[in-house]
């Protein structure tokens, strides 16, 4: 999981890295307020994951606390790089006279942590990877002077809270020759979730995946179900994350395009009727299929699932089911009862159908208008 700069920030700060004076603000009356106390020159930074912020105009230096509600009026709730921004920091302006780099980092390819060092940092270091010094940490000694307290300091977190990468860019050295983290991005390895010291990440609730996607994908979320959009025209309820993933490729291969998927194993089909609505509220969705596979979740108890919400909804679009596994007989006869259509024994087939139906529907559509 990224954390937000400001969530990655608390992290160096308790390590005892300088940092700029920062506030977390919500509205663009906060951000005034928060600019004026901070002495009016201030940088506005949007609360998001991915990187590149600055050149997305994500990041804006103003002179005064009325620019700083202005610009909050304009980052606040606008989209960067698919991401909504919900929060801002304000954050003093470093007059800088340097701007360095430092990231320590798992590097997958060697499965190696390696610390990465430049005297050049900033917004154009990725296209400066001949600047960027590449050592293994299990060969980095820490230079004397707080430059390699820094490192020192980095590399601890990076090895306490468990993470893939902490990253300060720039590092910035201020014209009293003081070095200050201008920027922070930590990432933190989700496979060491369960054993990670809460105390260590602070503010991990707000952290949470909940605050990326699209807003139906958040609303999903939040119900712990998984949704995911992707455009097409078919809309998709499958268990188990490689069964959806095999339902994506079979509907790509019969010219087909999903809509979005939504995994509907383990408990999730009892939040059914949430999880109909909300992959049939997404537009240009034509047709549904539904393919369940099961093993020890039941293909009976999933099906009662989802015709339930079926009734409760009473969508008017075509669907298509393939059941397969334990419970198939129990739930092919309930799609008979209930919804007088034949459940299907294969994907393949049930996929041919649901592609077939989206494509009449657009062609319909096609021919009303
Ligand atoms: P990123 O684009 O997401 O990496 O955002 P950063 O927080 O790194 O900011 C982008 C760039 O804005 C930095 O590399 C700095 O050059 C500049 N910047 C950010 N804050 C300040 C500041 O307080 N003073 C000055 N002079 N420049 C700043
Ligand atoms: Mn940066």
């Amino acid at each position: 999981m990224k954390l937000l700069e400001h969530q990655a920030k608390a992290i160096l700060d308790r390590s005892g890295i300088r940092l700029p004076r920062s506030i977390v603000v919500t509205s663009p009356a906060e951000a005034r307020a928060a600019a004026a106390g901070l002495g009016g020159r201030v940088a506005v930074k949007a609360q998001v994951r991915s990187g590149g912020r600055g050149k997305a105009g994500g990041v804006v230096l103003v002179d005064d606390a009325e620019a700083a509600e202005v610009e909050a009026e304009r980052l606040l709730g606008s989209v960067l790089a698919d991401e909504t921004v919900a929060s801002l920091l304000i954050e003093e302006a470093i007059d800088i006279a340097a701007e360095r780099y430092v990231a320590v980092a798992v590097e997958p390819s060697r499965g190696l942590a390696v610390i990465m060092r430049s005297d050049r940092g900033g917004v154009d270091i990725e296209s400066m990877t001949d600047a960027i010094e590449v050592t293994p940490l299990a060969a980095f000694a820490p230079e004397d002077g707080p430059r390699g307290e820094i490192d020192r300091r980095l590399i601890d977190i990076f090895t306490e809270t468990e993470a893939l990468l902490v990253e300060v860019n720039p590092l910035a050295e201020t014209t009293d020759g003081e070095l200050v983290a201008l920027d922070a991005k930590i990432e933190l390895d989700d496979a060491a979730d369960f054993r990670r010291d809460p105390e260590l990440v602070p503010d991990l609730e707000a952290a949470a995946d909940t605050a990326t996607g699209t807003e139906r994908e958040r609303a999903a979320a939040e119900l712990g179900l998984r949704l995911i959009e992707l455009g097409g025209d078919v809309a998709v309820l499958a268990n188990g994350a490689g069964l959806t993933m095999a339902t994506m490729d079979a509907i790509a291969n019969s010219g087909g395009r999903a809509a979005n998927f939504l995994e509907i194993g383990g408990d999730a089909y009892t939040k059914a009727t949430p999880a109909l609505e909300l992959v049939l509220s997404q537009p240009g969705v034509r047709s549904l299929l539904v393919n369940f596979c099961g093993a020890f979740a039941r293909c009976d108890v999933m099906t009662a699932g989802v015709l339930e919400a079926w009734q409760a909804l009473r969508p008017d679009l075509p669907v298509s089911f393939s059941i397969s596994g334990t419970g198939q007989d129990e739930a092919r006869a309930m799609v008979r009862d209930q919804l007088g259509i034949d459940p299907h024994e294969t994907m393949r087939e049930a996929v041919t159908e649901a592609v077939a139906a989206a494509a009449e529907a657009a062609s319909t559509q096609e021919v009303e208008r």
